[in-house]
């Protein structure tokens, strides 16, 4: 079906990216957007723009929602809920686990069927080689579907279960949020003592490229629920973290970061964890003692 056609249904950055590379690979594309004037560029390219919401739908079996979230979702199809029937629905707008599972639900009682997906890139992106989303929901449904939904970049089907693309797309984001924070933090700390971000840069550069092979053990250390003390104890750590979050307030900068990584460690210590290496912080991440 290499000529399948696709509805887009959004076209902020994202929906506006996936639509050309669509146009660019000979896709028949019909587009719909709340405020329908963002349309008129893609139009210009060859998108089909009808006048309702409900010819959009009835365009094309596939359609893909890029909205700011779920509630979009349900503020643009509640109102013509008989236009569903018989859709797949792949939303790749970013929300929360537990709606993407209400959304499955939501459309199957208006008999068509949800695909969970999650970009892992910014909009420029889309469509290059760098470009991998994560998708979730029936996989008989996917595999029809995944030669088109690969021309938006490499497809990570994750499984059956709706919520799978949503929590894959959460935990990279915790981790990139968190690591560009801790990143401008301790520039913020180093800036404070006169040095320039740009000295700083080799130094913080070298440590992002590291932190990879110190997830070598750590994965079986936690599935394991197994963290033998080794030279970098619980104990050892925490009182860097102290002097990290002592250093930062003296500094006269944000300490929510520092305090957060800290109050780890002394929930870890409190559960007798001191000897015990860091891996074992996972045990009070995951079941806070309070
Ligand atoms: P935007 O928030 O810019 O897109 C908003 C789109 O949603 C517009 O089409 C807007 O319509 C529509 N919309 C929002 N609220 C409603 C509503 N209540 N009813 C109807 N339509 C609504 O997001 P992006 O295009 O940047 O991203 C889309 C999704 O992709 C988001 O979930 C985002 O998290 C995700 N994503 C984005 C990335 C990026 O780099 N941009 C990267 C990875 C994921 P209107 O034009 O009328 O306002």
């Amino acid at each position: 079906n290499d000529a399948q056609g696709v509805t887009v249904i959004g076209l902020g950055p994202m929906g506006q990216a996936m639509v050309r590379t669509f146009l660019a690979n000979d896709r028949p594309t019909t587009v719909w957007n709340r405020t329908p004037a963002r349309a008129a560029p893609l139009v210009a390219e060859g998108a089909v723009q009808p006048a309702t919401l409900a010819e959009a739908l009835h365009a094309n079996d596939l359609v893909i929602l890029s909205l700011t979230d779920y509630q979009a979702m349900y503020d643009l199809l509640d109102p013509v809920g008989d236009a569903l029937a018989g859709k797949v629905v792949v939303n790749l707008s970013s929300d929360t686990p537990r709606r993407s599972r209400e959304a499955a639900t939501w459309l199957a009682d208006r008999k068509a069927t949800l695909l969970v997906g999650g970009i892992m890139v910014p909009a420029p992106l889309v469509g290059t080689d760098a470009a991998y989303v994560f998708y979730s929901g029936p996989r008989p449904t996917f595999d029809v579907h995944e030669p088109t939904l690969r021309l938006i970049g490499k497809p990570d089907y994750r499984g059956e279960d709706h919520a799978l693309a949503q929590v894959f797309y959460q935990a990279q984001l915790d981790i990139f949020l968190t690591s560009l924070s801790a990143y401008l933090h301790a520039t913020a700390l180093l800036k404070s003592a006169g040095v320039p971000a740009t000295t700083f840069r080799p130094y913080a550069a070298a440590l992002f490229n590291d932190m990879a092979s110190y997830l070598d053990q750590a994965a079986e250390s936690v599935d394991q629920a197994h963290h033998p003390g080794d030279l970098a104890t619980v104990l050892m750590m925490g009182a860097t973290a102290d002097h990290v979050a002592t250093a930062s307030k003296d500094a006269g900068i944000d300490t929510a970061l520092p305090n957060a990584v800290k109050s780890h460690y002394d929930n870890a210590i409190a559960a007798g964890h001191s000897t015990n290496s860091w891996t074992s912080l996972y045990e009070v991440i995951s079941t806070p003692p309070f």
